[in-house]
């Protein structure tokens, strides 16, 4: 029979009653003659205090406890949807990352899946089980113990298992109904998308649009899955949602196709560093080496052989970047008069692959952000996009004045 995966977000199984409501949605898909993998999230919120517990427990804890609470929620969703299931007279069984097993590599607490073998499941299908529930977000490594894929993983575990059962589709039910030009809980023009192509919906994802994680849209993309998202609260068509899609499959597209931002930048500056070769290596080495992810980087103009070297990385990561450079300085490495961190800073990014072949999109997008007084600090450029760090403080207004200058809210 053919396989559909079906995933659903935290706020789609917050509460018993919204997992029945999904659990219906489900039993819908099997009427109509599917075989189901229903990837799970856990209850909104959950995981967030689970996060919590841990770092009021163990600062800076081991990954591999860190991933041994944060995945739990997830195996109580998977368990309570497949026991709505078989209330409804649906054969199905929930399974945990371990028990497919969805392997991944060992790197805790950002593991990738290597592998999901679909033996297991296939065996209980031809036994006639018409719905593995499956938890999401985690796996197991080659040592054996649970990982867990980042923050929004159960979207890549969904596409993972489309992927390795050759799925019809997948369908990433959530609280949106589907892909919008810019988060619509900041902007109310935001339009929704009826289809995106993967490497817009790649750039949006990785610059902060965390509508689908970055990861799951790189899977889609090289295995070719039909990737739909679309909200679990209304009722369905079957062309509802955005398509997720080859750029040759849309007819007609914006120069700019959307706008994302990510409020958890910081911006870290090494005042006064020798402006000599070898010491830009020597700094990321460092910063690297100590997990830090470095975003955007600019080096200022030397003066009298010194300069400042300044860069971005996500806000709960600066202490672990000041441990670097501190470091760094007291074993002679690098040598710095001070190290400022600014975690006050967002970045807003636009995005279209119509930039490939139109010039012009950045110097509106900084006379746009001048327009509003709005002062520019760092800036990076792709082809497909233009990012820029500026005050948090002006967050809403960048994406809102952009999304109205590059008239978002209109079709092509
Ligand atoms: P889930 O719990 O279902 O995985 P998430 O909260 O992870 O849901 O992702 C859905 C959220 O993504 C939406 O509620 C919306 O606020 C946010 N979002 C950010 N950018 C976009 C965008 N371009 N289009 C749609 N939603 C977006
Ligand atoms: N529950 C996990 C998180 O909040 C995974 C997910 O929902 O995708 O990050
Ligand atoms: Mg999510």
């Amino acid at each position: 029979m053919p396989v559909l995966v079906m995933k659903f977000g935290g706020t789609s199984v917050a509460t018993l009653d919204r997992i029945r409501r999904a659990a219906k949605r489900v039993g819908v898909e099997v009427a109509k003659g599917y075989d189901v993998i229903v990837i799970v999230s856990a209850m909104s919120g959950k995981t967030n205090e689970l996060v919590g517990w841990v770092s009021e427990t163990s600062p800076l804890y081991d990954a591999r406890e860190y991933d041994a609470v944060v995945s739990s929620g997830e195996n109580v969703t998977a368990g309570l949807m497949a026991l709505t299931l078989q209330e409804m007279d649906v054969p199905a069984r929930s399974w945990q990352g371990w028990q497919v097993p969805v392997r991944t590599t060992s790197a805790h607490a950002s593991a990738r899946i290597e592998e999901i073998p679909s033996d297991n499941l296939m065996a209980k299908f031809a036994e006639g089980m018409r719905v593995a529930v499956v938890a999401g977000f985690q796996g197991i490594s080659p040592e054996g113990r649970i990982t867990t894929l980042g923050r929004g993983g159960s979207d890549t575990t969904a596409v993972a298992f489309a992927a390795a059962f050759e799925a019809e589709r997948c369908d990433i039910y959530t609280d949106v109904d589907g892909v919008y030009t810019t988060d619509p809980r900041v902007s109310t023009k935001a339009r929704k998308l009826e289809k995106i192509a993967f490497e817009e919906m790649l750039e949006l994802a990785s610059l902060g649009a965390k509508v689908l994680q970055t990861r799951s849209v790189e899977l889609a993309m090289r295995y070719k899955v039909r990737l739909r998202v679309l909200s679990s609260f209304e009722e369905q068509s079957d062309n509802a949602g955005t398509l997720v899609c080859d750029e040759e499959d849309i007819m007609e597209s914006n120069v700019v196709a959307g706008v994302a931002f990510s409020r958890d930048e910081a911006k870290m500056t090494l005042v006064s560093v020798a402006d000599r070769p070898g010491i830009a290596a020597r700094i990321f080495t460092s910063l690297s080496d100590a997990g830090v992810n470095v975003d955007m980087i600019v080096q200022n103009i030397a003066e009298e052989g010194r300069t400042d070297m300044t860069w971005s990385c996500p806000t709960d990561q600066v202490a672990r970047a000041q441990k670097a450079v501190e470091d760094a300085k007291a074993d002679g490495q690098i040598n710095y008069h001070d190290v400022i961190a600014d975690t006050d800073v967002a970045k807003v990014s636009v995005v279209g692959i119509g930039m490939r072949s139109h010039t012009g999109v950045a110097a509106k997008m900084f006379q746009v952000l001048s327009a509003e007084g709005i002062n520019i600090r760092v800036i990076t450029t792709s082809e497909i996009k233009i990012s820029v760090l500026i005050d948090r403080k002006y967050m809403e207004l960048a994406v809102q004045a952009l999304h109205d200058a590059f008239e978002l809210e209109k079709a092509a």
